[in-house]
């Protein structure tokens, strides 16, 4: 059987599994103290087998394909192209997102609960997120997975091999066998995705009962349908544009990074999925996926983006505060800067909403409000924010002459 479809049938069970479980729990101490505690752990071993290969997976493959790129001018204008589709994507996500909260008003009729009250954690200034990009200790990085610090490190590392000749020429080697050696173990990892899919999907939908998820119908239907209507034509059209291949070859060829992000709701967790996807079902070089990814799952977040604009209208709607143009227009440009700002960690928008709701002047126990379905939400956002670091990867390759696998 396909690991694609296990890992769907995990993903299924899991569903059926988690709703049957949840009315059950009350009565049943064996559910409750023995199965779910145990699918739990599981679905947390997981979790870790897929963090514990990101850094050693970033950092070599990063030197390997800088290195073999050997040309600071070719680095430069794929850095360039990158970043510039991931900020064009981000910008229309947001005015999909703007567009959804203003036709379905998802705010409208909802019911603040009484004594409201959020506490979350203050999100980062500007000037520590800039400052926070520049590695001091590359071990320091590497010990708190600081994605962007390692990304810097290993373009200095890479850009050195190219210069530093025979010893270069050695090192660029050792990295490029160690990457080698991390996609084999991201391979054996994957081969427990069935399960650890099914114990966290099984957990999750255990929690939520349709009276939590109820009032806020109109909210998951927004961000829901915007991340679709997101991914089905923005990326559509990438593809079609940039690499004259079929959205079924694109969508295809992510499904299974799709769907890890979609249960482990991180697109950092995913990462080492998502550049296994992009190599072997399109075929991508080292020298761009190495790079694209890893910075994409990092600040490129198309269903943040879009996830954040949603609530900040739905908080005003639901607390009946009319927005000035220059409100949504602030609206607009905070959920971008929040979008890049977000760590690719689960509930990171969250934590960053409450800089979309203090700029735009909106009442920050929103976040409240949001909190307790952020999950679901979550889960959405994550999936599209890896979907659309997958679609600039794919084009930029395309763009730069690679032949893409059919
Ligand atoms: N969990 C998301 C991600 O990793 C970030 C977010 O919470 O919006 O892509």
């Amino acid at each position: 059987m396909p690991m694609l479809l296990k890992i769907a049938i995990g993903f299924f069970l899991g569903i059926i599994f988690g709703f049957i479980a949840a009315p059950l729990m009350p009565y049943s101490t064996k559910l409750t103290n023995y199965v779910m505690p145990f699918l739990d752990m599981t679905g947390k071993i997981f979790l870790k087998l897929l963090t514990m290969l990101i850094v050693p997976l970033v950092f070599s493959s990063l030197i390997a394909g800088v290195s073999s790129i050997g040309d600071t001018k070719a680095l430069g204008r794929i850095g360039f192209k990158t970043i510039a589709l991931y900020i064009i994507t981000t910008v229309i996500a947001v005015l999909i997102g703007f567009a959804c909260a203003y036709i379905i008003k998802p705010g409208r009729a909802i019911d603040i609960p009484p004594g409201l009250h959020t506490v979350t954690q203050a999100p980062q200034t500007f000037s520590s997120m800039i400052l926070d990009i520049f590695p001091d200790n590359p071990v320091t990085s590497m010990v708190n997975a600081n994605m962007l610090q390692i990304i810097i490190f290993a373009l200095f590392i890479g850009a050195a091999c190219t210069i530093a000749g025979e010893a270069g020429k050695k090192a660029s080697n050792f990295f490029g066998h160690a990457a080698q050696i991390m996609y084999s173990v991201t391979r054996i990892v994957m081969e427990f995705a069935p399960y650890g899919v099914f114990a966290l999907i099984a957990t999750t939908s255990a929690e939520f009962g349709l009276a939590i998820i109820a009032p806020f119908a109109k909210l998951i239907f927004s961000i829901y349908f915007g991340c679709t209507i997101h991914a089905l034509i923005v990326y559509s059209l990438m593809i079609i544009l940039f690499c004259h291949k079929s959205p079924k070859w694109f969508f295809k060829g992510i499904r299974e990074a799709s769907l890890t992000a979609f249960v482990t709701r991180s697109s950092s967790v995913t990462l080492p999925v998502t550049i296994a996807n992009v190599r072997e079902n399109f075929g991508v070089s080292e020298s761009i996926t190495s790079f694209v990814l890893p910075l994409g799952a990092t600040i490129n977040m198309d269903g943040t983006a879009l996830y954040q604009v949603i609530c900040a209208l739905f908080v005003s709607q639901a607390f009946n505060v009319e927005l000035s143009l220059t409100a949504q227009l602030t609206i607009i440009f905070a959920s971008s800067l929040a979008s890049i700002g977000a760590a690719g960690v689960p509930g990171a928008g969250l934590i960053m909403l409450t800089m979309v709701l203090t700029s735009a002047g909106l009442p920050v126990e929103g976040v409240g409000l949001v909190a307790g379905i952020d999950v679901i939400l979550s889960a959405a956002r994550t999936s599209v924010n890896v979907m659309g670091d997958t679609a600039v990867c794919v084009c930029v390759a395309s763009s730069e002459g690679e032949v893409l696998r059919v």
